[in-house]
């Protein structure tokens, strides 16, 4: 019995890696998360399909049920893989599986994805690093577990390029935060469903990109990188 923790890549079903593939074929059982694109399941032509991901308006399964179903099935099954959108590792959730994997003596297998976070500002032509304008990066939640007692992101950033990922419903809020650090004319770039036909591209600075109509799934891209972007795409703003 083997478990494959798989990275889906950030929506567009070509972004998807040919290790991924060759382990969705050969599963005996797919277990996966709401994914951009459902496309890539047809890889997996010889597997049963269990979603765990979330169900508008019903429960749906805690990290812990999902580590249990998981371990289960590896145990009834030769080939299980968990796919994941992106990374699975990047505010994935992959290391508490991977964990409990170990636990129960179960091997795996770690496939990585590209994440949304890279991949999406790199598809629309925004680095997240650039010579001479961004030497540092952060990658962090907007949205951290409301149930911690203490909480761990301050929001008082050194890097020059900051991507916030499920950063939508508390927008204001972190971007209030982050002005106290950075100039109120920092540009920045949202993208939603990236990678995808519907992808849409937001541009502003800190002080006004609130007032901007956004939606999820989206990253919130913050730094002069944005500038490079702009160059490219001939937007004056
Ligand atoms: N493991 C995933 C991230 C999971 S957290 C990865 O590596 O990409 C979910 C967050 O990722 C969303 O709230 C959103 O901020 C971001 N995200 C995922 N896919 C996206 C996409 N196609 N376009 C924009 N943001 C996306």
């Amino acid at each position: 019995m083997v478990v494959y923790l798989v990275g889906a890549g950030p929506g567009d079903p070509e972004l998807i890696t040919l290790k991924a593939i060759n382990a969705l074929k050969k599963a005996e059982v797919v277990l996966y998360d709401k994914l951009a694109n459902e496309e890539i399941l047809e890889y997996a032509e010889n597997a049963k399909l269990v979603y765990v991901g979330k169900q508008a308006g019903q429960h749906y399964k805690t990290q812990d049920e999902i580590n249990k179903l998981l371990v289960k099935e590896a145990k009834d099954n030769n080939i299980v893989v968990r796919l994941k959108g992106g990374d699975p590792f990047v505010f994935g959730r992959g290391g508490e599986e991977m964990l409990a994997l170990k636990k129960e003596g179960i091997k795996f297998e770690l496939i990585p994805g590209v994440t949304s976070a890279i991949g999406a500002p790199t598809t629309i032509g925004l680095p997240v690093t650039h010579r001479g304008i961004a030497t540092s990066l952060t990658l962090v939640t907007g949205h951290e577990d409301p149930t911690k007692k203490e909480k761990q992101v301050k929001w008082d950033f050194k890097a020059d390029t900051i991507v916030i990922l499920m950063g939508i419903s508390n927008l204001a809020e972190n971007i209030a935060e982050i002005m106290k650090y950075k100039d109120p004319s920092t540009p920045v770039c949202v993208i939603e469903n990236g990678t995808m036909e519907n992808q849409r591209i937001i541009t502003g600075t800190l002080e006004n990109i609130t007032e901007k109509n956004i939606k999820p799934p989206a990253l919130v891209v913050i730094g002069h990188v944005v500038d490079v972007f702009k160059e490219i795409n001939q937007i004056d703003e």
